[in-house]
């Protein structure tokens, strides 16, 4: 393992290293950054608003960032999203949904809904909740004999759809909630799927009354092309989680959006039917002004037309890497390019994720390979000059591996 490295400063899409050396972050920091390091507009709010108030507990007392993030959000979110609730990560985010989604039926007094549906290959989070969501992993191991029951299901294909819906015919009545990652599995590997079968699978889902639990973490503010991945699909989600870009990258937050007839499900005079969860920071007021700064930034022309060029330009980018390079399976959705380096064994802990991520350094591009994928995911702020360079670093590596 290389030891860390030291990062006194950043700005745009650049770090900046103590020893002078300066990086692309062409990963946006672990998918979180959205329009740059240090942003000015977004450190400018945060001041502001800690001048003003920092932090109040969330519980009996509300704040003005916390209300105006929740109306603006709510509009945005697809699947007649009806309300917000905060907590301060992505891993919270869908432990929230899981909770939230379990209870529901507790709560309507169908106790016999405990199981969770989820994808092989996917990820939710580092909790135990959200672990147990999670495709089983090395990262995972320690743990297995503690982590509640799934029924795990493959990504939807022309195959396996049909087995899908036989088991929902069969274990519907027993599944509380189907949590997925909508088009892009993220830490399984960047794999994508297509919209027309998961349509399909969703529709099943639903018919069996199975709450749907979209985990926008990474997908979500403009990662495909669209501000949200659910809007390729025509089949939306009863629950949304976010986290990652909701502030820029900025700041820790985490938000579960549900629609009306999951709220209605807690709303009682009965204590028991409350909604049990809090944490210290839920909501914190500084996180809430970043992501409404965020917002803000997101929602300009000028930053749309940027998500559009590099779309355009990965794919433009795929073309030239799938003639000629040792590469399998060059995918793009949006402004995430991937494929796998048809080198070196398969498997996490011993393919060329290391070597790689070295020589992209050496070159002045952070790359972070997961396994032997390579994939791409700039902050939208990226320039024409820096993008072509992250590509060239790219094409150089691949054809230093090639002899
Ligand atoms: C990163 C991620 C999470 C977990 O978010 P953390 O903030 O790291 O806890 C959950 N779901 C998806 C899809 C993610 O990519």
């Amino acid at each position: 393992m290389a030891a860390p490295v030291p990062i006194t400063s950043a700005a745009g899409t650049l770090l900046y290293a103590e020893d002078g050396s300066t990086y692309i972050d062409a990963i946006s920091s672990w998918w979180v950054n959205l329009h740059g390091h240090a942003h000015p507009y977004i450190a400018e709010k945060i001041y502001h608003q800690a001048l003003q108030l920092e932090q109040v507990i969330f519980a009996g007392f509300t704040h003005e960032p916390a209300v105006r993030l929740a109306e603006r959000l709510l509009p945005l979110l697809p699947g007649n999203m009806s309300r917000i609730f905060y907590s301060d990560n992505g891993s919270t985010s869908t432990e929230v949904a899981l909770k939230m989604s379990i209870q529901y039926w507790w709560n309507r007094g169908e106790t016999n809904r405990k199981k969770i549906l989820a994808f092989r290959n996917s990820y939710h989070g580092d909790t135990f909740g959200a672990m147990s969501v999670s495709d089983r992993s090395v990262f995972t191991l320690a743990f297995h004999d503690l982590l509640f029951e799934v029924i795990f299901i493959d990504t939807p294909t022309l195959k396996n759809i049909g087995a899908i819906e036989q088991l929902l015919q069969q274990q519907g009545e027993e599944i509380a909630a189907f949590i997925y990652e909508p088009l892009v599995q993220g830490a399984g590997g960047i794999k994508m799927y297509e919209a027309a079968l998961m349509n399909r699978l969703l529709a099943a889902v639903k018919q069996s009354r199975i709450i749907c639990i979209a985990d926008e973490v990474m997908t979500g503010f403009g990662r495909t092309g669209k501000l949200f991945a659910s809007e390729y699909l025509t089949e939306q989600p009863d629950i949304t989680c976010l986290s990652k870009g909701l502030t820029g990258g900025t700041m820790a937050l985490g938000a579960t959006s549900c629609n009306q007839y999951i709220y209605e499900a807690f709303v009682n005079d009965d204590a028991f039917k409350t909604f049990f969860h809090g944490h210290s920071f839920t909501a914190n007021p500084l996180a809430c002004t970043a992501a409404l700064a965020s917002l803000d930034l997101l929602e300009k022309e000028s930053c749309r037309q940027k998500i559009k060029w590099i779309c355009r330009s990965n794919t433009t980018f795929a073309e030239t890497l799938a003639e000629g390079f040792p590469v399998k399976e060059v995918r793009v959705c949006g402004t995430i390019l991937a494929f796998e380096v048809s080198q070196g064994k398969d498997g996490y802990l011993n393919s060329i994720s290391s070597s790689v991520t070295q020589e992209a350094m050496q070159k002045g591009v952070y790359l972070r390979p997961l396994g032997n994928t390579v994939y791409l995911m700039p902050p939208y702020c990226i320039t024409e000059e820096e993008l072509a360079k992250v590509y060239r670093v790219i094409t150089e590596i691949l054809a230093q591996l090639k002899q």
